[in-house]
């Protein structure tokens, strides 16, 4: 079983790239466990739930802030 560092190590990795089956399931049966862990990937799921939803936002306003008939004129 994996501990406590590796777990959180591969939290962190999951958001950069998709972890493999093994990984996957070593990380869940280590977190079903570890009350620690369980809280850090929530809070990492939570952080980049709100990076994604700034990010968003964040094209959104960009795109607004050139109202398009003014793109087109000389
Ligand atoms: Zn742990």
């Amino acid at each position: 079983m994996m501990n406590c560092q590796q777990a959180t190590l591969l939290l962190s990795q999951k958001m950069d790239r998709p972890l493999t089956l093994k990984e996957r399931c070593s990380l869940r049966f280590h977190i079903t466990m570890c009350d620690g862990c369980n809280r850090f990937g929530r809070q990492m799921q939570q952080l980049r739930d709100i990076t994604h939803t700034y990010m968003q936002q964040d094209v959104e306003d960009a795109s607004q802030e050139v109202p398009p008939h003014q793109k087109d004129s000389p």
